[in-house]
């Protein structure tokens, strides 16, 4: 059987996520632990490896009964009440906020009246920017939850930067419409520029594929827009965490197939995802998976 498996090249870790894990690496060669506030990354497999390393992850509330140690904060970003919480229990923080991310937070800080975060309610960086606008930021997940909105006043909107950039127009618009004064709502433009790129070219690379395996841990908000962005454009799109997830039942004979993933996912774990798919659709003789696989693979 001819085998045909391909990699998304735009696949793989943002830079702010790049950034996060080469200091958390780096200080981790000085030091034999580390703590981390909250997952560096929505990856199961990519976490394992940082945990053997001796990186270790911390909520809110282990934080506040340390003291003299040192914490990494991740690129996703942290409210004000973090810094407060370090500062109090002298604790170092070593912080890898995305320069992106901290842009945007500023922003938020800097703009007065009403403020719309288009985001995930409880997401850490949704968390952070709700933390610089001082009590003054409305959250709305989808076009559906705008009636928190309150359209007499100005608005001033901006997306968490890993939303899809089609679901922030319509956002805007559903908004613009109800209100009575349409240029008293503002857009910012906050959406990150690898993300956004990102849609367009991996819609293409989903069409362009018969079957396409989507690499993301289920916690990944960027796995999910991006997830779906892939099931729009090609049903035969399949969700793994990790190589045991993967059905024989997705393939027939001659599909060529698609490996992609999150901001999140590295690219490890995409190499080894297309190396497993080659070895599975090469043991597909005359109708059959034979099990001519090794370890991972026995199943089948
Ligand atoms: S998605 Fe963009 S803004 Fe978010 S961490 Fe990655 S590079 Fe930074």
């Amino acid at each position: 059987m001819k085998v045909s498996v391909e990699i998304d090249k735009d696949s793989g870790f943002c830079n702010g996520v790049v950034r996060a894990i080469r200091t958390a690496e780096q200080n981790l060669g000085e030091k034999a632990e580390l703590y981390t506030l909250g997952a560096i990354v929505h990856n199961n497999s990519e976490l394992d490896r940082l945990e053997k390393k001796g990186l270790k992850v911390i909520d809110k509330e282990q934080m506040s009964s340390l003291s003299d140690t040192t914490v990494l904060i991740r690129a996703h970003g942290e409210p004000p009440s973090t810094y407060a919480i370090a500062k109090e229990r002298n604790i170092k923080l070593i912080d890898c906020t995305c320069p992106v991310v901290l842009q945007l937070q500023k922003k938020i800080a800097d703009t007065g009246g009403q403020i719309v975060i288009f985001g995930k309610i409880g997401h850490a960086e949704v968390n952070g920017l709700v933390g610089r606008a001082e009590g003054r930021a409305i959250v709305v997940e989808n076009p559906d939850q705008i009636d928190k909105v309150d359209f007499t006043k100005p608005v001033n909107i901006f997306s968490q930067t890993t939303k899809d950039p089609v679901e922030y127009a319509e956002v805007c618009d559903r908004i613009r419409e109800r209100m009575a004064d349409k240029s008293a709502l503002t857009v910012h433009d906050t959406i990150c520029r690898q993300v956004a790129q990102r849609h367009s070219r991996l819609s293409a690379f989903a069409q362009s594929h018969n079957v396409i395996i989507f690499v993301s841990g289920k916690e990944s908000s960027n796995g999910k827009v991006l997830y779906d962005l892939c099931r729009k454009h090609n049903p035969r799109s399949y969700n793994i965490q990790s190589l045991s997830q993967i059905d024989k039942k997705w393939f027939k004979k001659g599909d060529n197939i698609g490996v992609c993933g999150a901001t999140s996912t590295p690219k490890w774990q995409l190499t080894s995802t297309a190396r497993f798919l080659k070895i599975l659709l090469k043991s597909y003789i005359c109708g059959k998976f034979y099990s001519i696989i090794y370890g991972n693979y026995s199943r089948f």
